[in-house]
C-alpha cells in the first residue's frame, strides 16, 4: 500500500537562519488507515510536526506529502484536535461542531441546500459520544471533558482522511481521559466501517 502521509528529508527552524531548528532531516512515512503515535519530551517538535503535516506551516527544507500531492498550504482533507478545545464561546454545540461544514468543500457548498441532513449527522456524531441533550448549550456550560468530545465531533464532522491529534485530552483528568480514547476507539470503528 502506499504511503498517505511522507515527510523526506524535513527541517524546519523557526525564526531564521540563527533560530531554534526544531525539526531536522525528518523522514516518516504513514500508510492509509494506518494509526502513528508521536511520542516525546516536550519541545522535541511533536507540535510543530502536527503543523508541517496540516500545511500550517512550510517547512525549511524538505519535502511533505499528503494522498500523493505536496503540502503547500493548509489541507482540506484534515481534522484536528488540541489539548485546549477551542470551540467558539459564542456558539451552542450544534453549531460549533458544524462550523467545518461551513468552511470546507464541497460541504460548505452543499449545505445551504443540505442543511438538515448536516445537522442529522452533527446530532448522531453528538450522540456517540453521550453529548445528545446538550446540542443548544453553549460550551461554557459544559465541563471540559464534554468540550473535548465535542471538539472531536467537530474534528470528524467533514469527514477527514487525516485526523492530527495534539495531546487532545491532555488536560484532563486519568478517568475521563481513559473514558475519552474509548469513545475515540468507537468513532474510528465506525468511520471504517
Ligand atoms: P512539542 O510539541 O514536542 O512540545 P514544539 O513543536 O512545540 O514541541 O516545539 C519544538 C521547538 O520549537 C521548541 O524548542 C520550541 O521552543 C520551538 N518553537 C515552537 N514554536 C515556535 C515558534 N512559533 N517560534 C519559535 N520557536 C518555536
Amino acid at each position: 500500500m502506499s504511503n498517505f502521509v511522507k515527510l523526506e528529508r524535513v527541517d524546519l527552524r523557526y525564526g531564521g537562519s540563527n533560530g531554534v531548528l526544531a525539526l531536522n532531516g525528518t523522514d516518516i512515512e504513514i500508510k492509509r488507515g494506518e494509526f502513528a503515535a508521536v511520542v516525546g519530551p516536550s519541545g522535541w517538535g511533536k507540535s510543530s510536526l502536527m503543523k508541517l503535516v496540516t500545511g500550517l506551516t512550510p517547512p525549511t527544507a524538505g519535502k511533505i506529502t499528503v494522498a500523493g500531492e505536496t503540502v503547500v498550504g493548509p489541507l482540506k482533507c484534515v481534522g484536528m484536535a488540541f489539548q485546549n478545545p477551542t470551540l467558539l464561546p459564542w456558539r451552542k454545540l450544534l453549531s460549533n461542531v458544524m462550523l467545518p461544514l461551513e468552511i470546507v468543500q464541497p460541504h460548505r457548498r452543499r449545505l445551504p441546500h443540505h442543511r438538515q441532513e448536516y445537522v442529522e449527522k452533527a446530532k448522531g456524531l453528538l450522540k456517540m459520544v453521550s453529548l445528545d441533550g446538550f446540542e443548544e448549550r453553549h460550551p461554557w456550560e459544559l465541563s471540559g471533558g464534554m468540550q473535548q468530545r465535542a471538539n472531536l465531533c467537530r474534528a470528524l464532522i467533514h469527514e477527514p482522511d487525516l485526523l492530527m491529534l495534539d495531546e487532545p485530552f491532555g488536560a484532563l483528568d486519568a478517568f475521563t481521559r481513559e473514558e475519552l480514547w474509548g469513545v475515540l476507539d468507537s468513532l474510528s470503528a465506525r468511520e471504517r466501517k
